[in-house]
């Protein structure tokens, strides 16, 4: 499939999935909040040169991070889609080491960045890719023209972290897997959608469109 197809089923997948679990949404406005799951899983690209981009142990307190808050905040559960943190096979093409944000990342994702994230995605997980509680990959990527990290939202299963600040910044993951999710910015510093800084709260809104998310799941 092209990325274009890629993306259109993925909005027509969200836009079904919401309207599905919009009785849940409401439910959990007023207060029914059991544990779901989310399978998440981190993968660092090598270089030109196959030379890996951060170390596992760099990119695990960011993924650490991300079960806290998302358990914290959202009472759901990250779990691990396989593995945590994995190293790509091998070394990846310019355009996926040194990707767009506001200023293309659509252009990437149906470009060959696009591609080569969907052939990873695909082959880690078997070719079970498709559908309802599909897995998110974060990709750790060597450079990001604007941002410090890129979600297509739910148009994409994967999100983009530049490897220099996910060694700083853990929270970036969590805030790049909540976009993901359905999330988008808020003007409050203490949210976790509060583009800088440490911020980590969700509104109950939030939580309950994060609970209600294709990626996140009762079992
Ligand atoms: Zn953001």
């Amino acid at each position: 499939m092209t990325g274009l197809l890629w993306e259109i089923f993925n909005i027509l997948k969200e836009v079904l999935n919401r309207t599905i679990k919009l009785p849940e949404l409401l439910l959990t406005l007023v207060g029914f909040r059991s544990t779901k799951k989310l399978r998440l899983r981190v993968v660092i690209l090598r270089d030109e040169r196959g030379v890996p981009l951060a170390t596992n142990e760099e990119a695990l307190p960011a993924y650490e991070e991300a079960r806290r808050i998302l358990a914290r905040t959202a009472g759901v559960t990250v779990e691990p889609a396989g593995w945590r943190v994995v190293t790509a096979p091998h070394g990846a093409p310019k355009a996926a080491l040194d990707v767009r944000c506001t200023d293309g990342a659509w252009q990437d994702d149906l470009g060959q960045a696009g591609a080569f994230f969907r052939d990873l995605m695909a082959k880690s997980t078997g070719g079970t890719l498709v559908g309802y509680g599909a897995p998110l990959t974060v990709f750790v990527v060597r450079s990001m023209s604007t941002h410090n990290g890129c979600s297509l939202g739910p148009a994409a299963d994967y999100v983009t972290v530049e490897a220099k600040t996910l060694r700083g910044t853990r929270r970036l993951l969590a805030h790049e897997v909540a976009h993901a999710c359905g999330l988008w910015h808020t003007k409050n510093p203490a949210n976790l959608m509060f583009p800088r800084g440490p911020g980590e709260e969700l509104t109950h809104m939030q939580a309950a469109v994060l609970r209600t998310s294709r990626h996140v799941t009762h079992f």
